[in-house]
């Protein structure tokens, strides 16, 4: 066969030579040891968790080596390609704040552009063109329903199904029928020549995983589809030689997919990337544990973190603590370090599955959330809101003097201990609320009506918001004294049966009618927050309820 004019016919025109690549895309001038790593999102419209899992191991390892990490959009697939999906990731990592040093949207060293695969689709063909000429890739005129007859064949036998070995029908067709096909206009893919065989395992060093065995390939993949653009299998390979990566991190879903990749490198003739599949994520689901699943798991979206208001550097810290196993003891030793100091190891990656657990991550949230200042936070929230809030809490920005004393309250900025009460920027606006609208009551009260009103009325004739937190509670005790109520609580524990209540219960009373909630940070310094009318109309109001 005459693979030449083969080659030339279906790639017809004039390419660079391979050689000019190697030139256009140098070796990296970087230190010893530098690895280059990236991401490489498809854009689907989905970014989810596991694209961060791998962004941030990727990030690190680049960066504590002195390397390059770098964004390359994988849009061969127009058939999944979603209107504002690049946008989408972008956005989605720059509120992780991953630092990218190249890439699509962000630039950098044009040396290794473009990053978007569509426009690399010159090279790929040239190096297609290339494997036809050699006898390692050839066409095939195969249409869809002749691969699902094929697929349902395989499947009802019980056999691997796909391209390959007798099933190739396609890869021993000669010269004539070529041609033929060709000339009645036939639309064909070019498939890889596989000269694998499964019976040959290769031991293979993963970078996480460590030594695995390695089934060789013997599918003739689809390396360019009918419409000239490549499958995600040969632009990996292309891509990840020319943009020079050291080291693949990727998600293990790709595992199976390992063997079509180091025959197309072999092929190719590049030398490969070292690899690292990092493990899936996953849930507990009451008994067993499964793959966190984008149809019942919101969280596995990274724009539910967005929406909610997550605080990144908490999504990252716990992040972290699943992908290297010292982490979390690290950090508790180093509390107050950059995140940056952490020292990253591939190898203390984890083998197995991660369990991911969103309420670890709500009680990280909180923590971090509780060391943030005042000001930091009033910022972490107006960003959010502006983005995801209401109208309404878009306004609690207006009065800065207001919303700097509610947050200094509700985070017990001056107290003993910081408050945990907020875990996300949508959770503390609405845990807020309270301070600039009366809210529905969320809780019930303990003490029966009559009695609630009588004790409001007593409150509302003697409440002066001149007096200080002591004098505040003097006159509730003399209320709980009034109504029968224990004003001691040793007292009341005493004999519990000789009182309504406690005065604790008399707070809870003025509490529930003031903010809704039985459970607030201090109630003076809430009354003080919302001034004399505020507190005078609710307490009105909650008599009627
Ligand atoms: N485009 C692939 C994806 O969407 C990238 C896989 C890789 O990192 O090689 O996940």
């Amino acid at each position: 066969m005459n693979y030449k004019a083969l080659a030339e016919r279906l790639l017809p025109g004039e390419y660079p030579p391979l050689s000019r690549y190697e030139e256009k895309y140098p070796p990296r001038d970087l230190p010893d040891g530098a690895e280059v790593t990236r991401l490489a999102p498809s854009p689907t419209g989905f970014i989810h968790l596991g694209n961060l899992f791998a962004a941030i191991a990727n990030e690190r390892i680049a960066h504590r080596s002195g390397g390059v990490l770098y964004l390359r959009i994988e849009d061969t697939d127009l058939k999944r390609k979603v209107d504002g999906a690049v946008e989408a990731v972008i956005n989605a990592l720059r509120y992780f704040d991953i630092k990218f040093d190249e890439g699509a949207e962000i630039g950098g060293d044009e040396t290794y552009a473009p990053w978007y695969q569509r426009e690399r689709a010159e090279m790929y063909r040239a190096f297609a063109k290339h494997l036809i000429e050699e006898g390692r890739a050839y066409p095939c005129f195969c249409t869809e329903e002749e691969l699902s007859a094929l697929r349902e064949e395989q499947t009802q036998r019980k056999e691997i199904t796909g391209y390959y070995g007798k099933y190739a029908k396609c890869r021993n067709l000669s010269e004539e029928e070529i041609y033929r096909n060709l000339d009645a206009g036939k639309p064909f893919v070019i498939r890889l020549r596989s000269m694998g065989d499964p019976a040959n395992k290769i031991k293979f060093r993963d970078a996480v995983k460590g030594e695995i065995t390695v089934t060789e390939n013997d599918q003739d993949v689809v390396i360019l589809k009918s419409d000239g653009i490549p499958t995600y299998h040969f632009a990996h390979a292309i891509d990840d030689h020319f943009m020079r990566t050291t080291l693949v991190i990727r998600g293990e879903e790709w595992l199976a997919s390992l063997p079509i990749h180091i025959e197309l490198f072999d092929v190719l003739g590049f030398r490969r990337p070292r690899y690292g599949h990092n493990c899936s994520l996953m849930k507990q689901d009451g008994e067993t544990r499964r793959k966190l699943s984008k149809r019942k798991d919101p969280e596995l979206s990274l724009e539910f973190y967005r929406k909610e208001g997550y605080f990144a550097r908490a999504v990252k810290i716990y992040m972290l603590t699943l992908l290297n196993s010292n982490f979390e003891e690290w950090y508790q030793k180093n509390p107050d370090a950059p995140l940056e100091e952490f020292p990253f190891k591939v190898e203390k990656m984890s083998k197995s599955g991660s369990l991911f657990d969103l309420d670890k991550l709500n009680d990280i949230s909180k923590n971090e959330l509780s060391k943030l200042s005042v000001a930091d936070m009033g910022a972490f929230l107006k960003v959010w809101a502006e983005e995801f809030g209401t109208e309404e809490q878009r306004h609690y920005f207006d009065d800065e003097e207001k919303l700097s004393r509610v947050l200094a309250l509700c985070m017990g900025v001056g107290g003993k201990k910081r408050r945990k009460d907020f875990m996300t920027a949508s959770q503390a606006m609405e845990t807020i609320r309270y301070f600039f609208e009366r809210t529905p009551r969320t809780d019930e009260y303990r003490v029966e009506k009559a009695e609630r009103c009588g004790i409001l009325s007593d409150f509302l004739a003697t409440y002066s918001p001149a007096d200080d937190a002591q004098v505040w509670f003097e006159k509730v005790k003399a209320i709980a004294g009034k109504h029968g109520f224990a004003t001691d609580m040793k007292e009341y524990k005493l004999s519990p049966e000789s009182f309504k209540g406690s005065v604790a219960d008399v707070a809870e009373v003025l509490r529930i009618a003031t903010t809704g909630r039985a459970n607030t940070p201090d109630l003076w310094t809430i009354m003080q927050i919302l001034g004399e009318n505020e507190v005078h109309g609710r307490l009105e109001k909650a008599k009627d309820e």
